[in-house]
């Protein structure tokens, strides 16, 4: 982290943080690429690298709510658990990674950020094929933070639709490694789209449904909550709502659900860090229960962002005007 510094407040802070939200861009934000901060729009990195020709990277979304980071912990986890099945390494412990996401976060001024961390395989000097070779990538970067839904949606539920697409299965690529995936995702999407539906959800090699793009989904039958328990990223919002559920005292389980279990769902929600827990009140032009937004979505919902404030489940960001 070889930085010009200056005083900014009581702390020293990278330069940039002089100039600092880039407001002329949108989003507006700050990036850590290749040892330096950086504004968003000057963040970039090589057409050469593996993560943007192969897909070969990981990385993790977390968010920064009313300045504070929620489940900051949960999500370097599961960087740090990607890295090593990866076989990639970063020259950052976790508290490095903390801090250095923190700073962007600080730098963007942002008090709702989307904070990504990201690790690509990079490339080899020699343009080698063989990924030992190469040099690992790290970079972070803070925008404001985006929902998969929209206000509107989130009062009157979303409308999704279920594609036949199949989600790569976890035996070709674990699932647990948060990746960049997606095409499948994004066929579907295309799909929901024709049939009139604004988001997707696709299936696994059995034929159940596995998971959206950028998030998991719930179902609530009878007071009790199921999620697919394959072939999905074990989110940290579905978590979140684990844990939710031990606080209110709902029964969950993690298991196969196949459309008819979904069509004959009471309530339908889907988890994602970009929007949280989000209603959805129809499946394939279908309503899911009465069509309206289930009681115990919206208990879960009001829990959800009651506990950002929780000093166990959530850490202050420094900024560097405060
Ligand atoms: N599933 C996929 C494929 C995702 O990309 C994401 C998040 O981006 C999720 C699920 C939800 O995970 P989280 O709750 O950790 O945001």
């Amino acid at each position: 982290m070889q930085q010009k510094l200056a005083t900014v407040g009581t702390r020293l802070w990278p330069d940039i943080a002089k100039t600092v939200p880039d407001t002329r861009q949108y989003p507006s934000g700050v990036a850590y690429v290749d040892g330096t901060y950086t504004t968003i729009s000057e963040a970039k990195i090589s057409v050469l690298d593996w993560g943007f020709l192969h897909s070969d990277a990981t990385y993790d979304t977390a968010h920064v709510w009313n300045g504070r980071f929620f489940r900051l912990d949960l999500h370097l986890n599961r960087f740090f658990g990607g890295l090593e099945k990866l076989r990639m390494s970063i020259p950052y412990n976790r508290k490095q990674v903390a801090e250095i996401m923190h700073t962007c976060v600080g730098l963007s001024g942002h008090q709702a950020a989307y904070v990504e961390v990201i690790c690509t395989r990079g490339s080899s000097p020699t343009f080698s094929r063989d990924p030992r070779q190469a040099i690992n990538r790290f970079m972070v970067f803070a925008v404001p933070f985006g929902s998969v839904a929209n206000k509107e949606q989130l009062e009157r539920g979303l409308r999704v639709a279920v594609s036949d697409i199949v989600r790569i299965p976890p035996k070709s690529v674990d699932p647990s490694i948060k990746n960049y995936h997606w095409l499948d995702l994004v066929r579907g999407l295309y799909d929901a789209y024709e049939q009139g539906a604004e988001t997707a959800l696709i299936r696994d090699t059995d034929g159940n449904i596995a998971e959206g793009p950028g998030f998991n989904v719930f179902t609530v039958k009878g007071g009790r909550l199921s999620t697919p328990g394959y072939s999905v990223l074990p989110g940290i919002t579905r978590q979140t709502v684990f844990d939710i559920c031990g606080i209110l005292g709902f029964e969950y389980r993690a298991e196969a659900i196949s459309l008819e279990t979904l069509l004959g769902a009471d309530e339908v929600f889907i988890t994602s860090t970009a929007g949280g827990v989000m209603p959805v009140t129809q499946v394939n032009g279908q309503a899911i229960g009465n069509g309206n937004v289930g009681i115990v979505t919206e208990e879960i919902m009001k829990v959800y962002w009651d506990r950002h404030e929780h000093p166990d489940w959530s850490s202050p960001v420094e900024y560097p005007d405060s």
